[in-house]
């Protein structure tokens, strides 16, 4: 059942005296790869996550007045030791990141990061941005062409076909839930053509991630050039530390760090922070009604939600995160990629470090209006989500004075019906998603059937 994704060329180093990072997959058979490998191969070949060997160090203090761009080069060039020189990967980074990541005062030392002006309106534009970037660079040393196959519950789609458009040696194939997906968010996918096509499912994103999942592994495609970059790819979770770095080094430490979370790969980049040195106090993950993950913290028991509840805050409809694995693993666990324990972690530590709530579409909405009359505070759904988790945080352990960071992950031009209804007016649409209107779509349309996506993965890409 293992399976390479590329043939690679020996690892070629820029300096050969430079040991660079290794990294281990949490299904613990699998051999130690280097970034480029964990990068072009998305899982590991017996199917658990990669996960960085040791973290390497560093404070939000050195950081202290420091651009994006170059807290997001600190960052990654300690991960990259030994692959990447540091004039390129600077490079990369100050192209990547050619957007705003403001901060904005709520309360006191209480500050939300609107992590959505990149060029599709959501966070995940910060981690598909560079990876594209990187997956590019190390592609063309290798001189073939790379699928990328992604499945997606609205967000990532549309952040990985833009940041992947028009990158050489790159194709796309993004795998969507047709009911579930907003339509802008689908039109941010299904508008680029070029080296990106779309498929529009007739399923939930359980089914679209299982598609996916299921030809990875299937022996059939093995001679397929293949990789992923959902957010099982270690290139989507390195470059999400940063900001979280960005955060401390304007508000100060230990920080309350409050994560709207689906999958558990945003959540993931604070712990990275925090293993790298950033001071947490605690990391707060509240979900919406896929309520897996606050159960098992408080039971020690772990039962993914099949199929997974449609809320309204969609892109974290998602009934067994795939990045548990990492956070188990972090604290010492053992999880497969079916969600089976093999090792119970130190619930004792998660519990101390974590806190997490389910938040409900009711209080979701009751959020949003709150926030507004209370703080001319804008939200969407998700980021609506994280403030209510944040303030049933507050509520359980009073904040004092310590300084806080909520994450607002999406643009509230992207549910405009909602806040509309809640709001009584319409956010504002920013440029690069009024451009879309006008724009033609084209999609494939598939049922759930995997001998039909087989074949149709064997017909454009064998
Ligand atoms: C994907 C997404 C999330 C959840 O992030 P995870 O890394 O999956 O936990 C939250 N909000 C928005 C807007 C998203 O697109």
């Amino acid at each position: 059942m293992t399976r390479q994704s590329v043939d690679f060329a020996p690892a070629k180093l820029y300096s050969p005296l430079v040991q660079p990072l290794a990294f281990y997959s949490t299904n613990g058979s699998a051999p130690l790869v280097d970034l480029r490998q964990a990068l072009l191969q998305g899982q590991a070949p017996d199917r658990g996550l990669y996960l960085p060997q040791k973290f390497p160090h560093l404070t939000a203090a050195e950081l202290a007045g420091k651009p994006y761009p170059e807290i997001a080069f600190e960052v990654l060039r300690r991960f990259a030791v030994g692959i990447l020189d540091d004039a390129t990967l600077r490079t990369l980074c100050t192209d990547a990141y050619n957007f705003d990541v403001p901060l904005e005062k709520v309360y006191d030392r209480v500050q939300v990061m609107r992590l959505d002006r990149g060029p599709t309106a959501s966070f995940k534009d910060f981690a598909a941005r560079m990876m594209a970037r990187l997956i590019g660079r190390f592609v063309r040393e290798t001189g073939k062409t790379l699928t990328i196959l992604t499945a997606t519950s609205g967000d990532t789609g549309s952040a990985v076909a833009s940041a992947f458009h028009n990158v050489p040696g790159i194709r796309v194939l993004v795998l969507f839930p047709i009911a579930e997906v907003s339509d802008r968010q689908r039109k941010q996918m299904t508008t680029l053509r070029d080296n990106i096509r779309t498929i529009a499912v007739d399923g939930k994103f359980d089914d679209c991630q299982a598609l996916v999942k299921r030809a990875f592994a299937d022996p059939a495609l093995s001679a397929l050039p293949l990789s992923s970059a959902n957010s099982i790819n270690i290139g989507r979770l390195l470059p999400q530390a940063v900001y979280y770095f960005h955060a401390a080094a304007q508000l100060g430490e230990p920080l309350v760090i409050a994560v709207p979370s689906g999958n558990f790969g945003d959540m993931m980049g604070a712990v990275f922070a925090r293993e790298m040195g950033l001071q947490v106090r605690r990391l707060v993950v509240p979900v919406n009604g896929n309520d897996e993950f606050p159960r098992f913290l408080a039971t020690g028991r772990y039962e993914k939600i099949e199929p997974s509840r449609n809320c309204l805050s969609n892109a974290m409809n998602v009934g067994h995160p795939s990045n548990l694995a990492r956070l188990v693993a972090i604290y010492g666990g053992q999880m497969d990629e079916t969600g089976k324990l093999h090792r119970v972690p130190d619930l004792f530590r998660m519990r101390r470090d974590l806190f997490s709530t389910t938040v409900s579409d009711d209080q979701t909405r009751a959020t949003i209006k709150q926030a507004w009359a209370e703080h001319k505070l804008l939200l969407e759904p998700h980021g609506a989500v994280g403030w209510r988790g944040f303030l049933d945080y507050c509520a359980a352990e009073p904040l004092g004075d310590s300084p806080a960071v909520v994450l607002e992950t999406a643009h509230p031009a992207k549910f405009p019906e909602e806040i509309e209804r809640l709001l009584g007016f319409s956010p504002e649409v920013p440029a690069s998603l009024t451009a879309l209107d006008k724009l033609p779509e084209d999609f494939d349309r598939m049922p759930v059937d995997y001998g039909q996506f087989q074949k149709y993965l064997l017909s454009r890409y064998a």
